[in-house]
């Protein structure tokens, strides 16, 4: 059998990444002070430290009422895009999982395609466009892919953990097209975005998370 994340487990690794954005405060504020606003991680580790104090509530909940939760708590508790980006991704996968008991391999690339359809479709904007959706969608086609090639489950998060980052990478190269980068001169080429430093960051702490505790 493969491995399966349970709602409690998913908790876990909430907090693990609200752990790991905390210590990139800094860091993040820095390159949103650059391209955007410099609020990025203010909003996002707003709510995720929100998250982190309902961990007791999330994990006594079924997984699609835990999404549900998690999705209303971040559109509440963040300001800016990000919250009503992240919102809709989490409300979106609560949806689409609604049957679902536990997330394992399958059930991990629907929730992760449906949050990336969801967020793409309420930002209007589409990959390359130098946000937080470049880490998410060139995750979710490495783990498409090392399905197809028949990987084995340890491969296949590797490939999501590499592709996150990737994704996160190309963001340097690209010129802004919606957000506030797209408000520059230069568009923020030559700095990466940083949404998708943080949607990175989620993506490498599940994939840790999956690796070392499952696989
Ligand atoms: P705001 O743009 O309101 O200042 P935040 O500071 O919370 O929002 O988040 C900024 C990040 O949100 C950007 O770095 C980018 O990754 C992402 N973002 C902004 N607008 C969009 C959009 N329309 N679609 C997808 N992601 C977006
Ligand atoms: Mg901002």
């Amino acid at each position: 059998m493969g491995f399966q994340i349970t709602p409690e487990e998913y908790v876990d690794y909430i907090v693990l990444a609200g752990e790991e954005i905390e210590k990139n405060g800094e860091y993040v504020t820095e390159l949103d002070a650059k391209t955007g606003d410099g609020d990025h991680w203010v909003n996002l580790n707003t709510g995720f430290q929100k998250l982190i104090s309902m961990q007791k509530e999330l994990k006594g909940m079924e997984l699609a009422s835990m999404l549900n939760r998690i999705g209303m708590t971040l559109m509440s508790a963040i300001g800016g895009s990000s919250g009503i980006l992240y919102g809709s991704g989490y409300l979106a996968a609560s949806k689409a999982l609604k049957e679902t008991k536990v997330l394992d391999i399958d059930t991990l690339y629907t929730f992760l395609q449906t949050e990336l359809t969801a967020i793409m479709e309420r930002g209007k904007a589409k990959p390359g466009w130098k946000t937080m959706i470049d880490s998410l969608y060139e995750a979710v086609e490495a783990y498409r892919a090392a399905r197809e090639e028949g990987q084995d489950e340890r491969q296949v998060i590797e490939a999501l953990r590499r592709g996150a980052a990737e994704g996160r990478d190309h963001t340097r190269e690209m010129e802004a097209v919606k957000g506030r980068a797209s408000y520059q001169t230069n568009k923020g080429v030559g700095e990466l975005d940083p949404g998708a430093v943080t949607m990175c960051i989620q993506l490498e702490c599940l994939s840790d998370y999956i690796i070392k505790h499952k696989l």
